[in-house]
């Protein structure tokens, strides 16, 4: 765990129901109420489906001239893309999101932990308050799921997703021991975060079929025959926060780079620096899968508890509940590339440039991300783009992934992204416990 986060507070996964569908909706009632499915690029296949065209058995992926067909029969309304809308939907979402958490992790362009004080009446209440913000704020449906551990607030999201009697929000801590286990043993356990297929079968062998089977798994023997990931997975079921901010992670929506800072990062230089390392890790990355991207999405964020400490003695402490917070304090912009780009050059240019117009200088921000969505192949060369100077290279992406291949990850870089020495808030302590007894701030908060 981050060093900010104290111990024994809850957490949240907010995320929003079928994304692409509901910020279609948001600006089209009619949309409402009847099947509605997004297209990728070109208009080639099926990328996100509402609840109506789940039901009428449209999968993920399915091409769209296969559908074309059934769709005047089925009342289905097809959209293409439009990534734009949804990464400046979803920069409004985290936005409000994050003024209700002590600290807030965006883990995708619909996904966000937060981390939240109070008891489990006051919970409860934040999580139907946050449903409703993001609902009159920004006009899509979320749903809350709340926990003490990263794997069961993605487990109550599932619960709350499944159950409209719930009304979108899902506090384990409401939910007696009893029932959880219930329906733990009827979810097959690749139903669970980050237990895939391959994985899944593996487990099968072993009579693990069900999340209720792999909480009562023995830690060390999942260890053993399977990987330290998987036996965090095991320790989270039962309650013990252990899986830390995941610093890089894809899949077929976004890339995404993100992390905490042992040293917040206060000035610009050093935000400058944080944004140009993670667009020109997104343009490496992106350049070796052969993707681009349309949309860059900047994020940062505060600690409330550590504000709360800081020399000033100002702002809010854990007691202050879950009163918002200045939505300045976790920034996140969202920038539409002129075109679909895999250029370190324009990614910086247009990381540093969005992060830049938001920052509050003096601000000790203590994570920072950026994420590249409306991803599509690379197809031949990229188009023209205004970021771009006169003269510059434009194979600059490549030569600077041969120079790193040869001389070392910091041996090159754009602006101060190429570093021999590392800068301070590199100095990550990820697996370090809080300093109980030497750092006031480390100190462990007892809500009464
Ligand atoms: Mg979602």
């Amino acid at each position: 765990m981050s060093e900010d986060r104290p111990l024994h507070q809850r957490l949240a996964l907010v995320d929003v129901n079928n994304f692409y569908v509901s910020c279609e909706r948001a600006f089209d009632p009619r949309l409402e109420g009847r099947p509605v499915v997004v297209l990728s690029n070109n208009d080639g296949c099926v990328v996100a489906r509402s609840e109506e065209a789940k039901r009428a058995g449209i999968k993920t992926g399915t091409p769209w001239f296969q559908v074309q067909g059934r769709a005047a029969a089925l009342g289905l309304v097809a959209r293409s893309s439009n990534y734009e809308l949804y990464g400046d939907m979803s920069a409004r979402v985290m936005e409000v999101i994050g003024r209700f958490g002590a600290w807030q992790e965006v883990y995708s362009i619909d996904e966000s932990f937060i981390g939240l004080p109070g008891d489990e009446g006051v919970l409860r209440s934040t999580a139907g308050r946050i449903r409703e913000a993001v609902w009159r704020h920004v006009g899509v449906p979320v749903c809350v799921g709340v926990a003490p551990t990263k794997t069961l607030a993605k487990f109550a999201n599932h619960v709350a997703k499944r159950n409209p009697g719930l009304d979108g929000v899902c506090s384990l801590g409401s939910v007696p021991d009893g029932e959880i286990r219930r329906i733990q043993s009827r979810v097959p356990v690749t139903g669970l975060w980050g237990v895939g297929g391959r994985t899944g079968t593996r487990l099968n062998a072993l009579g693990i079929d069900t999340i209720a089977d792999l909480r009562d798994a023995d830690p060390l023997m999942i260890r053993k025959k399977f990987s330290v990931v998987l036996q965090r997975t095991v320790l989270e079921l039962n309650g013990t926060p252990c899986i830390p901010e995941v610093e890089e992670r894809a899949d077929k929506a976004q890339i995404m780079f993100s992390r905490s800072f042992s040293t917040p990062v206060t000035g610009r230089a050093d935000m400058d620096q944080v944004m140009a390392l993670y667009a020109q890790r997104g343009a490496a990355r992106m350049a070796a899968e052969g993707l681009r991207a349309s949309v860059l999405t900047v994020t940062a964020g505060v600690s409330r508890f550590a504000a709360a400490a800081g020399a000033t003695g100002s702002g809010e402490g854990p007691s202050g509940g879950a009163a918002p917070v200045p939505g300045a304090s976790n920034p996140v912009v969202s920038v539409r590339l002129p075109a679909p780009t895999q250029d370190p050059i324009v990614l910086t240019r247009a990381a540093v440039a969005a992060m830049r117009g938001r920052m509050v200088p003096g601000t000790r921000y203590v994570r920072a991300g950026v994420m590249f969505s409306g991803l599509e192949p690379a197809t031949g060369q990229s188009t023209f783009d205004a970021f771009a100077g006169e003269g510059e290279e434009r194979d600059m992406g490549s030569l600077l992934g041969n120079v790193r291949a040869r001389f070392g990850e910091a041996a090159i870089g754009l602006g101060h992204a190429g570093l021999a020495e590392p800068a301070g808030w590199t100095m990550k302590r990820e697996f370090a416990s809080p300093r109980y007894t030497t750092e006031w701030k480390d100190l462990p908060v007892v809500s009464a």
